[in-house]
């Protein structure tokens, strides 16, 4: 068995990591994680983190539950992998596509599966070209995204997101179909105003946008019910309506990316029943198998699906993994169990408004400007100044520094930009939650100190 320092040896030698600085890594070495349990993750010295952000916002249901491990072992053992693509199907597919479409809105029936929200954009927004080709309308190739908003690496996903940088990741991006508009974070593009003028001001700016392009020049706008890896972007109420308003009266469809609030992030088993959604496409992944494997889905509204499988023909489109039985098996495992233990619901009833308050009581803070929450979704925005709202500068790297010592003190805490976000596993106790909350304020704490507020 090697020890931590060796692992870190090869993991430099050879172990790119996804959206890393490898410069700064190579300095540091990464913390090598060992094994996990319910909220905890431990690495190979024995340190003791909590996960404040469900891995990447999609361990909702906790590590370490045999059930899932369990069926997907049975699923292995019975059909380890059976492809789609010539006739062919498999019950764990289609129990899992039956099953989503009964926790959705009657109109969102089908459903395709891939193995990542990436590729679940791409699916979606392909399928969205394919529709109004097969009605005729070629010209309609326009995407209409948000800043900050996040869709995936790939580059359809990419060009999507609406956090810049990415777009200078690699490749030339964003694609030339794709255009963004500003969104609905009301801490800089609404400040004092109220928040239900602030959600149909915000609206408004997609029907200018529509304007400016023309309908007819427009396939899809394209949204996350909150935006997540933006800083925790949460739109006020009278948003959603107005956007539905908007799609609806322009004929352009509405795709709802639910990869990270879908199976219970805000409080409600999707963002389409918390904000009142009716997307005629619909991306869900993450949290749909806790992370125990990947997996992700495009729901297909009927008034889509109905044109593709009546007038389509062949639709090239598919992925080798698409539908894999053992990740299917682990969905309707996950989502059984999210589901019996009231897992979701406690976390909608009792958790959210426990978290919420948590995140209230930082208002005194110096360093905090604004607060931000959905269910169990939460971002804390670090200004210089609190009357001006002015920001730190970039280089002065405020949102990591913090990051870094709340991992020091055995939290992991994100920064988006200078927003720190949490968003603990749905089965987080209130005693636990007191704890990354007290760990959160030392961070901050820490944080003013050094940078002398
Ligand atoms: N959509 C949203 C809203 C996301 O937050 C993410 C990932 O964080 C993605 C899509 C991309 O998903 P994946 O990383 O599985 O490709």
């Amino acid at each position: 068995e090697l020890d931590t320092q060796s692992w870190q040896v090869l993991d430099r030698a050879h172990y790119l990591h996804p959206s890393t600085d490898h410069a700064s890594l190579r300095q540091t070495g990464a913390r090598v994680a060992a094994h996990a349990e319910g909220i905890y993750v431990w690495d190979t010295d024995g340190e003791r983190l909590i996960d404040g952000l469900s891995g990447l916002g999609n361990v909702n249901i906790g590590y370490g539950r045999k059930e899932l491990v369990d069926a997907a072992a049975a699923q292995m053992l019975e059909l380890s992998y059976c492809q789609s693509f010539f006739k062919t199907t498999h019950r764990a597919a289609i129990s899992l596509a039956e099953k989503l479409t009964s926790m959705l809105p009657g109109h969102l029936n089908h459903v395709f599966f891939q193995s990542s929200g990436s590729e679940a954009n791409e699916t979606g927004t392909r399928l969205a070209r394919r529709y109004w080709d097969l009605l005729g309308k070629p010209e309609k190739r326009i995407f209409i995204a948000r800043e900050l908003a996040y869709h995936g690496s790939s580059h359809m996903a990419a060009s999507l997101s609406g956090i810049w940088p990415m777009h200078k990741a690699g490749g030339d991006l964003p694609l030339s179909n794709v255009t963004h508009i500003k969104t609905a974070y009301q801490y800089r593009n609404g400040f004092g105003m109220d928040a239900d003028a602030f959600g149909v001001l915000a609206a408004s700016w997609l029907e200018d946008k529509i304007l400016e392009i023309g309908a007819d020049n427009i396939a899809a706008f394209v949204a996350e019910p909150a935006q997540s890896a933006g800083g925790a972007i949460c739109p006020p109420m009278t948003y959603w309506p107005e956007i539905q308003r908007i799609c609806k009266k322009y004929d352009i469809l509405l795709i709802v990316d639910e990869v990270v609030m879908g199976f219970g992030r805000t409080g409600e088993w999707f963002g389409c029943y918390k904000y009142g959604i009716e997307p005629d496409i619909m991306q869900v992944g993450k949290a749909i198998t806790s992370g125990y494997l990947p997996l992700s889905g495009t729901i297909i509204s009927d008034r889509v699906a109905d044109v593709l499988i009546d007038q389509g023909g062949a639709w090239d489109h598919g992925y080798t993994y698409s539908g894999h039985p053992a990740c299917c098996a682990v969905a309707l495992e996950n989502i059984r169990i999210l589901d019996e233990e009231g897992i979701v619901e406690n976390a909608g009833k009792e958790l959210a408004p426990y978290f919420q308050a948590k995140l209230d009581a930082f208002a005194d803070h110096p360093l905090i400007g604004d607060i931000r929450y959905v269910g169990l979704m939460g971002g804390l925005e670090i200004v210089k100044d609190k009357a001006s709202r002015e920001a730190y500068a970039y280089e002065a790297h405020i949102g990591d520094f913090c990051s870094a010592e709340a991992l020091k003190r055995g939290l992991a805490l994100r920064a988006n930009g200078d927003t720190m976000s949490l968003m603990p596993p749905l089965i987080t106790t209130k005693a636990q939650m007191d704890e990354i909350f007290d760990i959160t304020r030392e961070a901050l704490d820490a944080t003013a100190k050094h940078y002398g507020v």
